[in-house]
């Protein structure tokens, strides 16, 4: 089965039928010598979750997604998967049964306004239990050694929602009932979060959890506003959680260096047995409600480093936010072919030389005071 999945219904859906697959770019890409094979999990109920007229989390993200992964010309090395809802006794790992029976009850009722930012339609709910269920059937896939990543470009996002909390366009936190479902079965995982909004949700989840290592690269000051330096995690967490605020503007070089002065040496003790990218892409410089620095191709080397630090087939991506369709489209292809080992001319070049610099610094002479490092 090669590639039936951007034939599928979802791409006959009328909101889909204008392509915004930018012409101008054409990549030589070669695929790397060992065959890598990668698992794409979308599901056409996505677009189903509807925030309403003029709202930034809107259905024509995921093409915009899907246009990336074509551009990305993986060819045989992807593979389709697709989800299923995630079952309660999943979903309840990380939030309470009364909260989701709210959520579920607010949908079938016709929906509603979560919070400032967050609405349910009637399609919310199954968009979201389908989005949590994608990375579970994602793991249970690499578990069963079907390829070695998985990609899944999911809506609604999670990394906002807390146990039981909907916000910032998040009901179900995708990645926390992923590293949850991990956890139980005795892996240690690390979730690398480079949307440029603070992933205060999975942050709550496992705040105090020596088995998650969080770790977060977000502007700042910016919503929701947690995630200062000085949150490390609690109790037997402590030391489980980094954050790493980044001014506006911050560049690709920033976050290399935050990563190899911090997070490398903080995962070589955890010692992940997976890793879960939560992957925004609002950190894109062209992002219209964020003000950070990165081009498309500043995901490559990043994404890059963060696989490194388990073997293949322990690799889970899933998507979260990222506001400019191009963008999107651009910097999905370009981690998907981080994963697929694929190598190639940039289809954007790295930034450098933004602020940030001292702000990582900042960060790592806490982590030395605290004894943390
Ligand atoms: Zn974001």
């Amino acid at each position: 089965m090669t590639l039936s999945l951007l034939d599928q219904s979802l791409l006959e859906r009328s909101v889909l039928r204008n392509s915004t697959l930018p012409r101008s770019l054409v990549i030589g890409a070669t695929v790397a010598s060992r065959r890598v094979t990668v698992l794409f999990a979308t599901h056409a109920a996505y677009l189903d979750h509807l925030a309403g007229p003029r709202h930034p989390e809107r259905p024509e993200r995921l093409q915009a997604v899907l246009d990336g992964v074509r551009l990305a010309e993986l060819g045989d090395a992807l593979i389709p998967l697709l989800p299923v809802a995630a079952a309660r006794h999943d979903l309840e790992r990380v939030h309470p049964a009364e909260y989701l029976d709210r959520i579920q009850g607010i949908c079938a009722a016709g929906g509603g306004r979560l919070d400032p930012d967050t609405y349910a339609s009637p399609g919310s709910w199954q968009a979201a239990i389908l989005a949590a269920g994608a990375g579970l059937a994602a793991v249970q896939a690499l578990q069963d050694g079907q390829a070695d990543a998985a990609f899944c470009a999911v809506r609604p996002p999670g990394h906002h929602a807390t146990t039981d909390e909907s916000m910032g366009f998040c009901m179900v936190n995708n990645v926390a009932v992923a590293a949850a479902a991990l956890a139980a079965q005795g892996e240690r995982v690390l979730i690398f979060d480079y949307d440029a909004h603070h992933g205060n949700g999975t942050q709550a989840v496992f705040f105090d959890d020596p088995r998650v290592l969080f770790v977060s690269l977000h502007q700042w000051p910016l919503y929701p506003g947690t995630g200062h330096y000085t949150e490390v995690g609690e109790g037997r967490g402590r030391g489980h959680t980094i954050n790493i605020p980044l001014p506006a503007g911050a560049t690709g070089d920033v976050y290399l260096h935050a990563f190899d002065q911090l997070v490398a040496p903080v995962a070589a003790k955890f010692e992940p047995t997976w890793v879960i990218i939560s992957a925004g892409f609002d950190a894109h410089r062209d992002d219209p409600i964020t003000e950070l620095g990165l081009s498309a191709g500043d995901y490559a080397p990043l994404t890059r480093r963060v696989l490194s630090l388990v073997p293949a087939g322990r690799r889970l991506i899933m998507l979260e936010g990222g506001y400019d369709l191009e963008a999107l489209t651009t910097s999905a292809a370009t981690v998907m072919r981080e994963l697929a080992d694929v190598t190639g001319a940039a289809i954007e070049h790295a930034t450098s030389g933004g602020p940030g610099m001292a702000a990582v610094q900042q960060v790592v002479d806490h982590w030395v005071r605290d004894g943390l490092l």
